[in-house]
């Protein structure tokens, strides 16, 4: 199954894709996590991606597409994946299409604008591999120490408020146009995120076996 999990940056995608990538046994594929990731280790993607990332712009299409392109080319992914952030903008989902890939759903984890840039400040993401924790609403067992692989849990740069209210207007403009784009192929499907993580994992778990 190929799943997209849509969404404004804070909204629960990667929290969800975390929860229902152990469910259906297929990877998440987060292109923040890849392009943090090339970024830490300064490859030519990481090095053409932190400005953009820093300012909370999106990173330019061609770079973006050819991470994801190698990425689904692996073996692990051979049975389906869950697209994290990826596509942000109607040039990278007509580029999935041009590679041949048949997206089952598309799901739209839906959080207000006020609601996101409150939960943001109390955001953490590992160091080490990218799982995804929240001061109140997903703390790590020890305090700053990720539960799965026990590297530091920090707050990310571009999670700033000033940052915050950049990269909302950028999923307003860019992003939330792909909701017209999937739903006119019939493969929409939108979740109210909840507080409580456990309850915005049984809506979407529904939602995608419905
Ligand atoms: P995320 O972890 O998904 O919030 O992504 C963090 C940052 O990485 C974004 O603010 C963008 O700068 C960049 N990024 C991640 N995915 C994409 C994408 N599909 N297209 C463009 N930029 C991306």
């Amino acid at each position: 199954m190929n799943l997209i999990f849509l969404g404004a940056p804070g909204a629960g995608k990667g929290t969800q894709a975390e929860v229902v990538c152990k469910e259906l046994n297929i990877p998440a594929i987060s292109t923040g996590n890849m392009l943090r990731e090339a970024v830490k280790n300064g490859t030519p993607a990481g090095l053409a991606a932190k400005a953009y990332m820093d300012r909370g712009d999106l990173v330019p299409d061609e770079v973006v597409i050819g991470i994801l392109k190698d990425r689904i080319a692996e073996d692990d992914a051979k049975n389906g994946f869950i697209l994290d952030g990826f596509p942000r903008t109607v040039a990278q989902a007509e580029a999935l299409e041009k590679m041949g890939v048949n997206i089952d759903k598309v799901v739209e984890i839906h959080v207000p604008d006020e609601a996101i840039t409150a939960r943001m400040s109390g955001r953490r993401v590992c160091e080490g591999c990218g799982n995804s924790y929240h001061i109140q609403y997903k703390p790590t067992k020890v305090e700053g120490i990720c539960d799965a692989c026990g590297a530091k849990v920090v707050q990310r740069v571009d999670d700033k408020p000033e940052t915050v209210i950049s990269r909302l207007k950028t999923y307003h403009e860019k992003t939330a146009p792909l909701k017209d784009f999937y739903a006119a192929k019939g493969k929409l499907v939108t979740v109210e995120g909840q507080d409580e993580i456990s309850e915005t994992s049984k809506l979407t778990l529904a939602a995608i076996k419905g």
